[in-house]
């Protein structure tokens, strides 16, 4: 791990533009501890209301995190038939996400519907309300896809993406930013994704403290995203500086002009 700080490179920030900062426990103060040290933007997504909550409780504790309102496909099945009740949560929230389908590790077809019904709904609403998504796209890139299509949103996250190949490209034609994370270390499928790519749509994510902790049991802190630049700076064949320089141009061109994040891009 380099273990250096953004402006090492000569940025303002690194970006994380997905992890789960309510999930953290006891190991908060560390976590924000080591965002600020680093100063790593934290994309804070939820999974339903109370994880909301508590990332709004979390915001004002940094000036590096974004917490935003999602319901994890998940977590649908139970807040299909109560949509009305998340409107006050999506109108205040300053991007959507954790939000999307899962086909894949929800193996219940029948959860599926719900899945649905509740992506289309904060879909319809960040199309209305002109907000960024989080996505979640496991085993339904392509109903993702379709999806954005339909509802015409243009500025899409993807997070931790691992569909086919043709489906990546055309999320990318679309104009969808890909996240990638601490996978892109251990995984062979991820690195031909990041390879994949265009560098001018790459974000950097961690999925913390869940996603290190899924792939090696240890709890993941938001200084890994370090060790995430230099993977893909061997993938793409690039310093780790270009790289980190690259993703802070992409989320400032994600977010620029966004009336919903004015005050906090870059602060
Ligand atoms: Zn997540």
């Amino acid at each position: 791990m380099t273990g250096v700080a953004p402006h090492c490179y000569g940025l303002r920030m690194l970006i994380d533009a997905h992890a789960h900062l309510d999930k953290y426990g006891d190991d908060l103060k560390t976590a924000l501890a080591e965002i600020e040290a680093h100063r790593i933007l934290t994309w804070a997504v939820s999974m339903d209301p109370s994880s909301y909550q508590r990332n709004l409780e979390i915001g004002p504790m940094c000036g590096l995190v974004l917490p935003t309102f999602g319901v994890h496909p998940r977590r649908a099945p139970e807040y299909a038939d109560r949509l009305a009740e998340l409107s006050r949560w999506i109108e205040q929230s300053p991007a959507l996400g954790e939000i999307g389908l899962d086909f894949h590790w929800v193996e219940d077809s029948s959860q599926y519907p719900a899945q649905k019904k509740v992506l289309e709904y904060f879909l319809a609403a960040a199309r209305e309300q002109g907000k960024i998504v989080n996505l979640h796209t496991k085993g339904a890139e392509k109903e993702i896809l379709d999806l954005l299509e339909r509802y015409d949103v243009r500025r899409a996250v993807v997070h931790w993406y691992s569909g086919p190949l043709d489906i990546l490209r055309a999320l990318a034609d679309y104009g969808a930013y890909f996240t990638l994370g601490v996978e892109t270390v251990t995984s062979e499928a991820i690195r031909r994704i990041a390879r994949e790519v265009p560098l001018q749509q790459i974000l950097t994510e961690t999925d913390n403290p869940g996603g290190l902790e899924w792939l090696n049991g240890a709890a993941g802190m938001p200084k890994i995203i370090l060790r995430v630049i230099d993977e893909i700076a061997a993938v793409k064949q690039e310093t780790a500086a270009t790289i980190a320089r690259a993703v802070e141009i992409n989320f400032n061109r994600l977010t620029e002009n966004d009336p919903w994040l004015e005050g906090f891009r870059g602060t």
